[in-house]
């Protein structure tokens, strides 16, 4: 396994493979792996010959007051990981390759990324819509895998590739969960004892709302009061819960099309994101 740490030898890297006729596949992260991370490799090799894994804790995705100095890093425990998982490369560059002292080009995406998360993020997505773009042009995939836990990013980022035709194929990993049904994150290691078991109630109350909407409750706002309830009751905070349409995160009163039922909610100091969808 390459450790890459600049631009021009991740090129370089990925031109000679393509020349060689390998598939190139990209799990684009900011480390601190977890099996949510390596289920994404995994699938990553269904479709390609080798996988690059970035890790980059990208300064542009967080607001002034969020943890960007604090967010976990462990870069020996992530190459062990990455070893385990057959990775091809790592692409692990600092900031200041990665931004020039007097960067000034953005990647904005106007729609889808709006709402939701960008409600109390209002910089995050075009943080990540950029990186991205400039990951893309670094690594130089043919497959890039982004995870469903991250719903509106997976979608802004699809709509991103379609919209500035980059020739790479996005492809969804699914949520991976601990075995009491937290959806894995590596912001789960900021979590108390006692907040890591309140947070349970984030994927209890989406799972109540599968039950509830297989039972035939189609009211958006029932559903969402439902969600409330549990967070709220659970010491919770809730940012945002939403219940919106797939594609294009629309909102609706009644639940007659395949929907995304998002949350964000603190524990402690701690925002976890978790959703589900429902009429898939
Ligand atoms: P991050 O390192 O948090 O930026 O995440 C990197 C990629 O891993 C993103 O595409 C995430 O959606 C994905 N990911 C994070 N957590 C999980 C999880 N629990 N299950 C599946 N994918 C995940």
């Amino acid at each position: 396994m390459q450790i890459i740490r600049t631009i021009r030898e991740m090129q370089d890297y990925s031109r000679k493979a393509r020349l060689n006729g390998l598939k190139i596949g990209f799990v684009p992260t900011m480390g601190f792996l977890h099996a949510g991370h390596m289920s994404l490799v995994d699938s990553c090799y269904e479709r390609a010959d080798l996988v690059v894994v970035s890790i980059f804790v990208n300064p542009t995705q967080f607001g002034p007051n969020e943890d960007l100095d604090a967010y976990p890093r462990d870069i020996e425990r992530d190459e062990a990981l990455c070893r385990e998982h057959k990775v091809s490369a790592i692409f692990y560059p600092t900031p200041e390759i990665m931004y020039a002292s007097n960067y000034s080009t953005w990647v904005t995406e106007d729609n889808l990324s709006k709402g939701l998360c960008a409600r109390t993020r209002p910089t995050h997505f075009r943080g990540v819509t950029t990186v991205v773009a400039k990951l893309f042009n670094a690594v130089l995939p043919d497959v890039a895998v982004f995870g469903q836990k991250d719903a509106q990013q997976l979608l802004v980022i699809r709509r991103m590739v379609r919209d500035l035709n980059f020739p790479i194929e996005i492809i969804a990993g699914p949520i991976v969960r601990e075995d009491d049904g937290l959806a894995m994150s590596s912001r789960n290691k900021y979590l108390s004892r006692e907040e890591r078991k309140d947070a349970l109630a984030i994927n209890r109350s989406l799972n109540s709302v599968v039950n509830l909407y297989k039972q035939g409750e189609l009211r958006v706002t029932e559903l969402k009061k439902v969600i409330f309830d549990e967070i709220v009751a659970n010491n919770g905070k809730v940012d945002y819960i939403e219940i919106v349409t797939c594609d294009s995160l629309e909102d609706l009163a009644i639940v007659n099309e395949p929907v995304l039922v998002a949350v964000a909610a603190y524990f402690g100091n701690t925002r976890l994101i978790d959703n589900v969808l429902l009429g898939e």
